[in-house]
């Protein structure tokens, strides 16, 4: 490195050095660092649909892209989202995303340059129950959102997929996207179908998007009275007095990831991993057991859990290779396991301090 002093000099001898001089003092002295950390988010406004924005993960991303300045437009048809959870910065059209007249009128007047979809009916066990009902939300569904996108021009389409549901019983772990597609239910299979429509789009109607197979994703506004979501589910019994139940041993293990790190990936793919598919998740499994061990220490619950039947269709054990995620998308998990129960179960203790207990799962 030269001298201070010469390094002073020197670049007043011409104009290039005088701006390259100018620079340097400005990264030495943590200027440019300092800039940029103030206009994070600030990049371009966009106009941005969110399906599903009125239920659990879908209402966090809109949350966030309304904090980072975007336009945000929610299509959600309330059958599982809560009206509660809207941000009221964000227009909303309470509508099916089978309808595609009605569809079609959001994107003729809101003209949506990004797509984040998370709109589906989302339950393993409904699905075995009801498969046409998932495949006409999940995929129908789905497709009226991608010939929109194509004819309205739309930049971009995230997809929320699932890496629980579509390897089934892996045949190794943690899974990476190479791994085969096996799902063991027709809410696997509905999610992963629209996977490969994205890809026609894209090689067919240059249709820019990225896929992200979520894991088991817990957190603030989970459902505490749905038929999924073991954290929200146990969190909830337990502030309520009830007996838990264990489905099955409790031996099953899932890769457990906060809400708030999901949501980074969402914000991650407004503008990178064109074309990909990225699992999510930290790489291991904690059991059903742990979970409720660890939420009956922090809610202080007193009941041992009874255990029922083990869920057909329900794969054992699954968690993600997330690899591809940190190195493209430098997407890395930031709350831990412990911080993020931790976290989800003052969220369920506030609400129930603060209104109807039922209304909030406590
Ligand atoms: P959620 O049920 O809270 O959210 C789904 C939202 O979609 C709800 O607001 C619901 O009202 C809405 N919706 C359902 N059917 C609709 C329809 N026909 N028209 C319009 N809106 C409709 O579930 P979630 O856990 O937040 O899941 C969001 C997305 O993430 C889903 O696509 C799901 O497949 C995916 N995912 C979730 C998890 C998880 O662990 N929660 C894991 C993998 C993938």
């Amino acid at each position: 490195m030269i001298p201070a002093p010469e390094r002073m000099i020197k670049p007043l001898l011409d104009g290039r050095g005088f701006i390259v001089w100018i620079w340097e003092i400005r990264r030495e002295w943590g200027i440019i660092a300092l800039e940029r950390e103030q206009f994070k988010g600030r990049g371009a406004t966009m106009r941005i649909l969110v399906t599903g924005g009125a239920g659990f993960i879908g209402s966090h991303v809109v949350d966030a892209l309304i904090e980072e300045g975007h336009e945000v437009t929610v299509v959600d048809d309330l059958s599982t989202g809560k009206r509660r959870n809207l941000n009221p910065q964000a227009k909303f059209y309470r509508l099916d995303i089978r309808d595609a007249s009605g569809l079609e009128e959001v994107f003729a007047s809101e003209r949506p340059e990004i797509v984040d979809h998370h709109a589906a009916k989302a339950n393993v066990r409904e699905s075995l129950r009801d498969p046409v009902l998932y495949a006409e939300v999940n995929v129908i569904g789905s497709l009226n959102l991608l010939e929109l996108s194509r004819k309205y021009e739309v930049k971009k389409f995230i997809y929320a997929s699932t890496g629980g549901a579509v390897y089934g019983e892996p045949e190794y772990l943690p899974a990476d996207e190479a791994h085969p597609i096996n799902p063991l239910d027709p809410y696997g299979a509905s999610k992963h179908f629209v996977e490969h429509y994205l890809h026609l789009y894209g090689i067919n109607y240059g249709l820019h998007y990225t896929i992200l197979r979520y894991p088991n994703v817990y957190g603030p506004r989970q459902d505490p009275y749905g038929e999924a979501g073991v954290v929200a589910i146990f969190t909830g019994q337990m502030l309520r007095g009830e007996q838990a139940v264990i489905n099955g041993s409790g031996e099953q293990e899932r890769d457990f990831v906060y809400v708030d790190d999901i949501v980074e990936a969402n914000l991650l793919a407004l503008d990178k991993g064109d074309g990909e598919i990225y699992n999510l998740g930290w790489g291991f499994g904690t059991s059903v057991n742990e979970i409720f061990a660890r939420l009956k220490e922090f809610t202080g619950y007193a009941l041992d859990p009874v255990h029922g039947p083990p869920i057909q269709g329900e794969v054992f054990k699954i968690y993600l290779d997330a690899t591809k995620a940190r190195e493209e998308l430098g997407w890395v998990p930031q709350v831990s396991l412990d911080e993020g129960l931790r976290r989800t179960v003052e969220y369920f203790r506030e609400k129930a301090r603060a209104g109807n207990p039922r209304k909030f799962g406590v």
